[in-house]
């Protein structure tokens, strides 16, 4: 595996997958990288903590980093290019341009977070218009950040085919998230609250936690989000409310409008 430093030094191929991340990989990264192994003749990954989408007095200096130990998992998941561009390469001097996904960015994390997905949404633009790849890779668990970045794509008419993959949870049900790290094992038992509201759909199950929002959202597919705050640690969440046709086909029509 390669590991890049400028725009310059990317592969050009006919099929290219881009995962753009921030780092701290676990599983949720890695299941990414597969997908995009599986799909594309080159994986690039891209590594950088965008300080364009971190609020004042949110985690951008303690976002845990570690280039080496990712960089070793990304080349045991078969990744051809870890693109790790330092500030500049991505803002720079002089960097005035920026994009506003408006309404899809305003809602629920955007209300909690102003100025976070216009961060996300023009460092996914600019890492798409660097790598130059034919498909990018999401996790559900950011499932407004997938809704955004397919409303930029369409309202831009940028040729990247947005592919999104499931939450990949630990055993005990929590989503993984590089910002689990932070908490202690007993901030991680209450946090275990959180998905278990959402598969009940039962907000009352928010115990000792902060709760910011839980509510449904109509992305593509509908779900319920929440996020809250465990000491200071904010997590996010969702579950998927409704299941593609396709998936549910098998119930059958005799199951159609039964009460449940
Ligand atoms: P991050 O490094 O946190 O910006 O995440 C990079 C990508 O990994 C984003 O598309 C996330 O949605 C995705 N991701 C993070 N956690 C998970 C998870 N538990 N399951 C699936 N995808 C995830």
């Amino acid at each position: 595996m390669k590991i890049v430093r400028t725009a310059a030094e990317l592969p050009r191929a006919d099929s290219v997958g881009l995962v753009p991340t921030m780092g701290a990989f676990h599983e949720g990264h890695l299941s990414l990288f597969r997908a995009a192994r599986s799909e594309n003749e080159q994986v690039v990954v891209s590594l950088f903590v965008n300080p364009a989408q971190f609020g004042i007095g949110e985690d951008l200096e303690r976002y845990p980093r570690d280039e080496e130990r990712d960089a070793q998992l990304a080349e045991d998941a078969g990744v051809d290019v870890l693109f790790a561009p330092p500030l500049e390469q991505i803002y720079p001097p002089g960097f005035q341009t920026w994009v506003e996904v408006e309404e899809l960015g305003s809602i629920l994390e955007g209300q909690y977070r102003p100025g976070h997905f216009r961060g996300v949404a023009t460092v996914c633009l600019k890492l798409f218009n660097l790598v130059r790849p034919q498909r990018a890779y999401f996790g559900q668990k950011d499932a407004q950040q997938a809704a955004v970045l397919k409303q930029l794509v369409r309202d831009l008419a940028v040729d990247v085919e947005i592919r999104v993959l499931p939450t990949v949870r630990d055993a005990d049900g929590l989503a993984l998230s590089s910002r689990n790290a932070y908490l202690s094992p007993e901030e991680r038992e209450l946090a275990l609250a959180l998905p278990r509201a959402l598969r009940a759909n039962d907000p009352s199950l928010l115990n000792g936690v902060e709760v910011d929002y839980f509510e449904p959202a109509d992305f593509e597919p509908r779900v319920l989000a929440a996020a809250v705050r465990v000491g200071n640690t904010r997590l996010i969440d969702n579950v998927v409310l409704e299941i593609p046709c396709q998936a549910s086909a098998w119930l059958g029509p005799s199951s159609e409008g039964e009460p449940s």
